[in-house]
């Protein structure tokens, strides 16, 4: 993929004055830019060959707490350094800061400079190369849901996150006129992003008041992930220089609906998409039936990366457009995988199951071997579910993050896809969340004990 800003473009922009700021950012395991901002002349003099970060930043949570119990680092090894190597490709004008510039960076063991194997990105190259290998690429698009709110992060914070206003009255799906009211900020998103490389294809209302979309062309599993972290950061921040806040959270409120990143997937060979085959009545080709095989098959081991906090299961609500079945279905939104674009050369398959707060690395590279292991394993693809998929009990996501976590770590696809070290990191992380989960009193709990019990 040709970079969006190249190297001389860079050093002549520093030249000029337009450029100041380098941001040099790496993907955490919650799927957030982590990393430091650069004088622009000390990037391209010394910094742009490497740069170094506390190897805490990989064994974190949303809060940044310490938590025990990773063998990758901890208070016991001291918590050293890793390597954070910019990736010259992946250099970008950050339009809606001044004089600013982003770029990615892999992340290094400080002393060998390998790859450190649960560095999202790391996981996810591992999976690529493994298709590569097969002569196929991954083609991915991960639709965004996100809600938009009145007030502004501070003031909800201050507020104590209560009384959450979203930023209009109604249902807003598809809607043109109540949109228009968010231009203010829908608008600066979707063009500061596209000038920031990220081909946006639209934004549209979703099916609940303040609930917005965005769409983004469908890309290399690589690039889509950027694409995605890279939108998620800057929507936050657009949303914050405008006063407002905008919340990835995939269940805000019990009563609303969540938020959704739904997988589109087909893999291709030679420049084509190899899911399609004009042949077959739908259009699919054996390798198609088979990928998606893996997807069902695999659906409760991948379920973590796709829902990896305790609130990401309150998203699954029968009738509530997020599914609880792992059934798949021909353009029926009911169904955990969706058959879109049937007899056509758009042939794909969208994972419905993943909330607004997976990390697309992750989630990506966890589909990804569990297509894999579809076609290894030569999986037939069941027919297709017809009607509403939420009645019935056959194929249940797991409900819970504990399940979805005992179904990761006992996972042999998993294990021999990712490898155990990797796997065995991030169920340290999901425990450590149930634990904190377990420890806190809840609102719901005072609220209902607190004179009733
Ligand atoms: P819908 O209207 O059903 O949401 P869209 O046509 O907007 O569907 O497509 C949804 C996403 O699917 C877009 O991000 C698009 O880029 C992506 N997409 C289209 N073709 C493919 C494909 N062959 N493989 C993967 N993703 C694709």
């Amino acid at each position: 993929m040709e970079a969006v800003l190249s190297w001389n473009d860079l050093t002549q922009m520093v030249k000029n004055k337009q450029v100041d700021t380098v941001l040099a950012c790496l993907v955490d395991m919650q799927g957030r830019l982590m990393g430091k901002r650069f004088h622009a002349q000390h990037f391209i003099e010394t910094a742009w060959e490497e740069t170094h970060c506390c190897n805490y930043l990989l064994a974190t949570d949303l809060e940044m707490a310490t938590p025990d119990g990773y063998q990758a680092t901890s208070w016991k090894k001291g918590y050293g350094d890793y390597v954070m190597k910019p990736i010259l490709s992946t250099l970008r004008p950050v339009p809606w800061l001044e004089g600013t510039v982003m770029i990615l960076c892999d992340v290094l063991d400080h002393h060998s400079h390998s790859p450190v194997s649960h560095s999202p990105r790391a996981v996810l190259q591992a999976q690529i190369e493994r298709l590569q290998e097969m002569g196929l690429t991954a083609m991915m698009a991960t639709e965004l849901e996100f809600f938009l709110f009145k007030k502004s992060y501070e003031d909800i914070q201050v507020d104590g996150f209560r009384d959450l206003e979203p930023i209009s009255g109604y249902n807003e799906d598809y809607h043109i006129f109540q949109t228009t009211k968010e231009e203010h900020i829908m608008r600066p998103i979707r063009n500061h992003l596209y000038t920031a490389g990220i081909p946006v294809e639209n934004s549209k209302g979703e099916a609940e008041a303040g609930q917005e979309e965005i769409n983004i062309k469908y890309a290399p599993a690589m690039l889509t992930s950027d694409y995605h972290t890279i939108a998620k950061h800057g929507i936050k921040e657009m949303a914050w220089q405008h006063g407002h806040a905008a919340s990835f959270i995939a269940k805000w409120n019990h009563n609303r609906v969540g938020s959704s990143s739904h997988i589109h997937q087909s893999l291709w060979r030679d420049g084509k998409n190899a899911f399609h085959d004009s042949s077959d009545a739908l259009g699919m080709s054996s390798l198609m039936k088979n990928y998606m095989a893996g997807l069902l098959k695999y659906a409760p081991d991948c379920t973590y990366f796709l829902a990896p906090y305790i609130n990401s299961y309150k998203r699954f609500v029968k009738g509530s457009f997020a599914p609880t079945r792992a059934i798949w279905s021909i353009d029926n939104r009911t169904a955990g995988f969706r058959l879109c674009g049937e007899g056509t050369q758009a042939i794909r398959v969208e994972c419905r199951i993943g909330g607004s707060d997976l990390n697309p690395y992750l989630a990506l590279a966890a589909q990804i071997a569990a297509g894999i292991a579809g076609i290894e394993e030569s999986l037939d693809l069941p027919s297709a579910a017809k009607g509403d998929i939420y009645q019935g009990d056959t194929g249940l996501v797991p409900d819970s993050l504990d399940k979805a976590r005992t179904h990761m770590m006992t996972s042999d696809m998993l294990r021999t896809a990712i490898g155990d070290e990797v796997i065995e990191h991030y169920a340290r992380c999901a425990e450590w969340e149930i634990e904190e989960f377990s420890r806190i009193v809840t609102d719901w709990e005072v609220a209902r004990g607190f004179e009733k019990a």
